[in-house]
């Protein structure tokens, strides 16, 4: 063995105390680091013949590297919609790659059960019943390809093609609708070759991002003989609205098609009795995609897809060997995956489940929410910003109070207000208008953290030469 190798091993617990410290050293820090910053690209150098050991190697990173993170794991990092690392979660997730298990396997390992387990928690939080069968995936852009592949496999099947053994023939029959999508739906349609360009738009209700169900049905009955997938939306990236799931889930009673609900952070919605109503009609969702690492807080990457079909994930995924075991075996993940090798994913979300239970859970639901209502007020009460939706739940859209604001403008700010370091927020735009978004959905952020965040964007955007309209 090499001797760097051998030594390591035989120093594995000075090792990992050392990384431990570390690491418990980036939690104390959370509240003070710059929650973004702008890293130059490095220069690249070559790979050393001769390694320097585990600690070492440490050392060099915790000098070079470690100053460099970006704090998007901490209470005052409001971009895109990210959570943190609960501590438990981040507990779990040292002894994935600890003990190393290939969670694809049937009973050769806890592994695979401990999922089973973890799943069935998370459909009782989203209140799908056992009828669904589910996986632990990357992120919601995976569980959103593989939910969709699912609905290609169905509407092949209502074409009378198998698409899985005999290809995309027949696909440009197959009608997508969305009023909001989110951007990873049409990856995904590029990636299963239905095509970007397949999805078609629908209206949303005024002022809303949310479908309008008479379009919708409308839609359905004039194209009664095509095969019809729906993708709905469960929490949109800028307003958090829902479609009616309920209503959609009572037009399958009438309309034959796929419902695909991305869910991707709204699910969690389903913790709070203030919103779970929105997520009524879930249960009857075809297929269902929730992200783990944005509102359960636990460390990237993992999310859930879940499916009434089974059979059909079946025909999508299965991977024949003769060294594999019987698919009819439960619960063999690598005839039900895109991967056939894959990290034990679903153990930071147990273990943050365990640690703090639904009660936990949703109070950093509630408590975001909280947060997202209070910069709501203080946007409403001041003259530099102003808000473009009501703050339905952990996000805030709002843009700076002048009139024709462009992009440009909008970025200037940011990078003005990640620079400062005091809180990090990233672009969009609503209905037309460039906008910043504020979304909360990580365990630590406090009300204090809003105050010191709307501190900075209030000092800032005054120091820049905007011209705010007066009401
Ligand atoms: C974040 C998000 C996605 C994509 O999720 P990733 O985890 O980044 O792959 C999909 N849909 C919605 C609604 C999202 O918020």
């Amino acid at each position: 063995m090499n001797s760097l190798l051998q030594r390591d091993h035989q120093k594995i617990k000075s090792v990992l105390s050392k990384t431990q410290q570390l690491a418990g050293e980036y939690f104390d820090q959370q509240h003070t680091l710059a929650p973004g910053r702008f890293v130059e690209n490095i220069p690249m150098t070559t790979l050393p013949e001769k390694g320097i050991g585990a600690e070492a190697t440490l050392d060099l990173f915790q000098k070079k590297y470690a100053p460099l993170i970006t704090n998007s794991a901490g209470p005052r990092y409001f971009g895109f919609v990210t959570g943190g690392s609960t501590p438990a979660s981040v507990a779990g997730d040292w002894l994935v790659s600890t003990y190393d298990q290939n969670n694809c396997g049937s009973n050769d390992s806890i592994a695979p059960q401990l999922e089973r387990q973890t799943l069935h928690f998370l459909r009782e939080i989203f209140g799908l019943d056992e009828n669904h069968f589910g996986s632990f995936v990357t992120g919601a852009t995976q569980s959103n390809l593989v939910g969709l592949s699912l609905a290609r496999q169905w509407a092949g099947e209502q074409l009378g093609v198998n698409i899985s053994d005999d290809g995309t023939q027949g696909l440009a029959q197959v009608k997508i609708v969305s009023a909001t999508p989110h951007s990873s739906i049409f990856k995904a349609l590029s990636i299963l070759g239905v095509g970007r360009k397949s999805l078609t738009k629908l209206p949303s209700l005024p002022d809303r991002e949310s479908i309008d169900l008479q379009a919708l049905e409308n839609f359905l009955i004039a194209n009664a003989n095509y095969p019809v997938i729906v993708v709905a939306n469960a929490g949109t990236v800028n307003t958090v609205d829902f479609d009616d799931l309920a209503a959609i889930a009572t037009l399958k009673s009438k309309y034959n098609f796929w419902l695909h609900v991305d869910a991707a952070f709204g699910g969690f919605a389903a913790l709070s009795e203030n919103f779970k109503h929105l997520m009524n009609g879930i249960n009857d969702a075809d297929s269902v995609c929730v992200d783990a690492h944005k509102w359960l807080n636990v460390p990237y990457d993992a999310a859930m897809q879940f499916t009434r079909h089974k059979e059909l994930q079946l025909k999508v995924f299965q991977n024949s060997a003769a060294y594999l075991t019987d698919p009819a075996q439960s619960p063999d993940y690598f005839h039900y995956t895109p991967e056939n090798s894959r990290r034990w994913r679903s153990l930071p979300a147990w273990f943050s489940l365990m640690a703090y239970g639904k009660e936990g859970h949703r109070e950093i639901v509630e408590r975001n929410c909280a947060c997202a209502a209070l910069l709501g007020e203080r946007i409403k009460a001041s003259y530099s910003y102003k808000l473009l939706a009501p703050v339905r739940m952990n996000i805030v859209c709002f843009t700076i109070n002048q009139n024709n604001i462009s992009g440009d403008a909008i970025r200037a700010l940011l990078n003005a207000v990640r620079d400062d370091g005091r809180a990090f927020f990233t672009p969009t735009v609503y209905q037309g208008i460039p906008a910043i978004r504020a979304a909360f959905s990580n365990w630590m952020t406090q009300k204090e953290d809003v105050e010191i965040a709307w501190t900075a964007l209030t000092e800032i955007a005054d120091k820049m030469n905007f011209h705010f309209v007066t009401n």
